[in-house]
């Protein structure tokens, strides 16, 4: 039987992305709303990556009691000295505003030549387990900021996130969780997972 995990998440995309990755070690991944329970939502206070996933797995697990993933991911640019870094999702003002966050960055960008509009997208992957053990991934996708948004698949700032041809917004899921940082931080989270459950044994 598949153990049930929370993740500490509402973004069906996330849930998603790392159920593919974890359903083959038979970790099923639910959000509160599918366990059906509610979670209180956290307030990212980190100043990195790893705290604010940390704050959301501790925080989920200990509300439920069940194990729990949760992620921090964001976009770093070089031109903009890391920006929008933890703030990703809420760059423009209002959280979660992918349309606003886009042009924001457009903006910031505008003239600025395509050399130096590098940058990464960054995933923190942390698993809390209601005895406080706690494993923890890191993953990243380097790429550039384009000059208008193309495709219509991922979230967030993937229409406007290049790699070599192609946007991320241009992928299909399964070429996206191959190359994203989320994608590469939950197969090492899932390595880890696996030598954790080996030593449980
Ligand atoms: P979080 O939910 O606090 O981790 O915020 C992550 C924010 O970073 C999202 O709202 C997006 O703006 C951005 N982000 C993280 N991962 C991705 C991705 O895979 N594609 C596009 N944007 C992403």
């Amino acid at each position: 039987m598949a153990m049930e995990f929370l993740i500490a998440t509402h973004n069906m995309k996330k849930r998603d992305e790392l159920y593919r990755i974890l359903s083959p070690l038979g970790i099923d991944v639910k959000t509160a709303d599918q366990v059906g329970i509610e979670i209180t939502d956290v307030d990212e206070t980190g100043e990195t990556f790893f705290e604010n996933a940390l704050l959301k797995a501790q925080s989920g697990c200990r509300e439920s009691g069940m194990p729990c993933v949760a992620d921090d991911s964001g976009l770093a640019v070089d031109y903009l000295v890391g920006a929008p870094g933890v703030y990703s999702a809420r760059f423009a003002g209002v959280h979660g505003d992918d349309e606003a966050n886009n042009q924001k960055l457009l903006k910031l960008l505008r003239d600025v030549p395509v050399e130096e509009r590098t940058g990464r997208y960054v995933s923190v992957v942390c698993c809390v387990f209601p005895n406080g053990d706690i494993l923890s991934a890191r993953g990243t996708c380097e790429g550039y900021i384009g000059f208008e948004p193309r495709g219509n698949g991922g979230f967030g700032y993937d229409p406007l996130f290049v790699m070599g041809e192609k946007t991320m917004a241009e992928l299909t899921a399964e070429e996206k969780d191959a190359i994203s940082h989320r994608g590469e931080a939950t197969r090492l989270l899932a390595e880890k997972l696996k030598e954790y459950f080996e030593q449980q044994k």
